[in-house]
């Protein structure tokens, strides 16, 4: 690992002012401590941001939640209410890694992770993520790659979080140059959609402040499939969130992670699903809609009827009868 110096920030503006150089910001150290070791960030100055006042709260109104982006992961899966409120979120958290990971990983960490695929984290590896001129998954072992992209790299999003908070039609605040910032969570990684170089849309020195939540799906449901029953990213996950009127789905969501560089939302499915009773023909119905214009590759066909199904059981878990 290359040398750097280390500072702790106690106000968004001296953040924001230490990382400009050729800083990044540390949180709970999970991802970048993985990708300083592997040589494939560097930074001069690490810059704590743990000590920021006032992001580690969970805080709710009645239309909207707050959660900091220096909450935790173990925070979000051990908060009763929230596991009441929003139980796609409880799940989705709870499903993350292993207790000691979640205990120090939080939520701006986590929704600001990097890519997974092995090209890019084997430090020989020059892909186009890296400003190489080649995407060694499409043509390699791409068995955990992407369904849909919009460029040349195939990486999916892997953050559980974003998949829930898109569900949840959630808002990251982001400070960008002094000003807050409000970005859904398809804007906070269309920059991953459009750029192989990106991993979301955030700038240099961008920092996620909180993720508000709005309350107005009242049912919300999450699952996932991994290889490995804990301590493993997902194969594919998918999370829902709808408010139940008269037993019709109102406002209905259903996000896709791990299979697309944005969490994977497909408005006709939603627009299909609103207003219906939710049954297993409706189920089926809006999964086809989500992959109709799936585009897999050689090793990864087995997330395509991986997806077809838990996007069904999620669906059906929204009424409780999963
Ligand atoms: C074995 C294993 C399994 C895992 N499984 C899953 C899984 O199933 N689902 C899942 O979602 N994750 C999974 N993870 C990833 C883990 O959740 C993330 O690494 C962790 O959440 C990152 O959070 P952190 O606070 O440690 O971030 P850090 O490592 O401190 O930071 C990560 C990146 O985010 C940037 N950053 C941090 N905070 C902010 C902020 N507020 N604003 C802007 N940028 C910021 C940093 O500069 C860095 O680039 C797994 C990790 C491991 C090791
Ligand atoms: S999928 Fe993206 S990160 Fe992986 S090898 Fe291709 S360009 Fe690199």
């Amino acid at each position: 690992m290359k040398a750097f110096q280390y500072a702790t920030a106690h106000s968004t503006d001296s953040a924001r002012e230490l990382v400009a150089g050729n800083g990044l910001y540390l949180a709970g150290g999970n991802d970048l401590f993985g990708l300083l070791k592997e040589y494939l960030v560097g930074a001069d100055l690490l810059v704590n941001i743990k000590s920021l006042p006032g992001l580690n709260k969970v805080e709710h109104g009645k239309t909207f939640w707050t959660i900091g982006s220096l909450v935790t992961v173990a925070e979000i899966e051990d908060h009763a209410e929230i596991k009441k409120v929003f139980p796609g979120l409880h799940d989705a958290a709870a499903e993350i890694a292993s207790q000691q990971i979640r205990n120090v990983a939080t939520v701006g960490g986590n929704l600001a992770q990097h890519s997974r695929c092995w090209y890019f984290r084997h430090r020989d590896t020059q892909c186009l993520k890296k400003h190489g001129d080649l995407c060694y998954a499409r043509d390699g072992e791409n068995r955990y790659h992407s369904l849909f992209t919009g460029n040349s790299c195939i990486s999916p999003v892997v953050s559980s979080l974003a998949t829930t908070f898109a569900a949840l039609d959630a808002t990251a605040i982001v400070l960008r140059d002094g000003q807050e910032t409000r970005m859904s969570m398809a804007e906070l990684y269309h920059g991953a959609w459009e750029n192989p170089l990106a991993h979301n849309s955030l700038d240099k020195g961008d920092l996620i402040l909180r993720v508000e939540i709005p309350t107005t799906r009242t049912r919300s449901a999450y699952l996932q499939v991994s290889d490995k029953h804990a301590f493993d990213w997902a194969l594919v996950s998918c999370a829902a969130a709808a408010a139940v009127v008269d037993g019709k789905l109102k406002s209905p969501r259903v996000a896709l992670g791990s299979i697309s560089p944005v969490p994977h939302q497909v408005e006709a499915a939603n627009s299909f699903l609103d207003g219906k009773v939710l049954d297993d023909a409706t189920a089926t119905q809006a999964a086809d809609l989500i992959l109709k214009d799936a585009k897999p590759l050689e090793h990864n066909a087995y997330k395509v009827p991986m997806a077809h199904a838990i996007i069904r059981r999620t669906l059906l878990k929204l009424k409780g009868d999963a």
